[in-house]
């Protein structure tokens, strides 16, 4: 009996690892292509400043509109990006048609905002990102500060690298901000070292702020040490009024979550961009 089981289970785990496999495989093979055939899109996720309520800031976020499997979100497939090499030129047309859309609604007349773009691991240690980052600029005409561009900690582990790429990006004088700011495992001495503009607290620590005495408290240190730093606080995942207003009391600067909207089309978004 025990055997059987022991061997069912088997089955099962390698049915699951072979279908995780190829499905990995597929989608390797089409992402190959997925750039030139034009299947990338951005979506938009407004950033509202907590003290005037107003849309001040935007995130551009990634989806594959896959042909055959419809829209694919990127925790599917920025990994097998990154893996393949792949990422280089897609991270690229994010930047490039994030700075293009950025100046389209401007040049519309709609109050400049911040546009907030992902870097990979890859494209931030790439040796053309900051040449790339200057060519976009120049190309589009957009001013650099309403580029920003948001790194991770466990992506800046080699230290003196980052802070030469971080030094020449605020030349060029974009915006820079830390993502899923605390879950990375970096010491936090290059918080006084890299020219940084954000924080952008994860939204691990604010899903749970009103239920979590640790997570509240873990918030209200982020801020504090974001303010005593000089960087602007942008708080992640923000669903609920509650949370909101735990975040506004303690004086968080801004707020991206569902609560104010979803990542949406740039069709919606203008949408929001004319009544805001
Ligand atoms: P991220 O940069 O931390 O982006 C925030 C993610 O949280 C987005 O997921 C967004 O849709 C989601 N989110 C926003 N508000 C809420 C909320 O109130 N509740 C919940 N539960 N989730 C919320 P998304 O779009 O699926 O992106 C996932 C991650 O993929 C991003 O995390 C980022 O690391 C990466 N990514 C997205 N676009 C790009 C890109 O163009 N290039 C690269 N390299 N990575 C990207
Ligand atoms: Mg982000
Ligand atoms: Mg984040
Ligand atoms: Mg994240």
């Amino acid at each position: 009996q025990a055997k059987e089981q022991g061997k069912n289970g088997y089955v099962i785990y390698t049915d699951e690892l072979m279908h995780d496999l190829s499905e990995k495989i597929t989608l390797e093979a089409d992402l190959k292509n997925a750039l030139e055939n034009g299947e990338f899109i951005l979506h938009y996720q407004p950033q509202i400043c907590n003290k005037s309520g107003k849309l001040i800031g935007v995130e551009a976020l990634i989806r594959w509109n896959h042909p055959r499997q419809g829209l694919i979100y990127p925790d599917k497939f920025i990994q097998i990006a990154e893996e393949t090499g792949l990422i280089t030129h897609i991270g690229e047309w994010v930047i490039k048609q994030a700075c293009i859309q950025n100046k389209k609604w401007q040049d519309y007349h709609f109050e400049p905002i911040k546009m907030s773009v992902n870097l990979s691991t890859q494209q931030f240690l790439h040796r053309n990102l900051v040449d790339f980052v200057k060519s976009v600029i120049n190309n589009t005409g957009l001013d650099p500060q309403y580029l920003v561009l948001e790194i991770t900690e466990s992506m800046a582990m080699d230290f003196d690298h980052s802070l030469h790429v971080l030094q020449q990006l605020k030349a060029i004088g974009v915006g820079i901000s830390i993502d899923d700011f605390g879950t990375g495992y970096s010491s936090l001495s290059y918080l006084k070292k890299f020219p940084l503009d954000y924080l952008k607290i994860d939204k691990s620590f604010v899903r749970d702020i009103m239920e979590d005495i640790n997570d509240a408290n873990i918030v209200k240190a982020i801020i504090t040490l974001a303010h005593n730093l000089n960087l602007a606080v942008i708080a992640e995942g923000v669903e609920t009024q509650e949370q909101l207003d735990f975040l506004r009391k303690h004086e968080c600067d801004q707020t991206q979550g569902y609560l104010y909207s979803k990542p949406i089309t740039v069709e919606q978004f203008e949408n929001r961009l004319r009544n805001k």
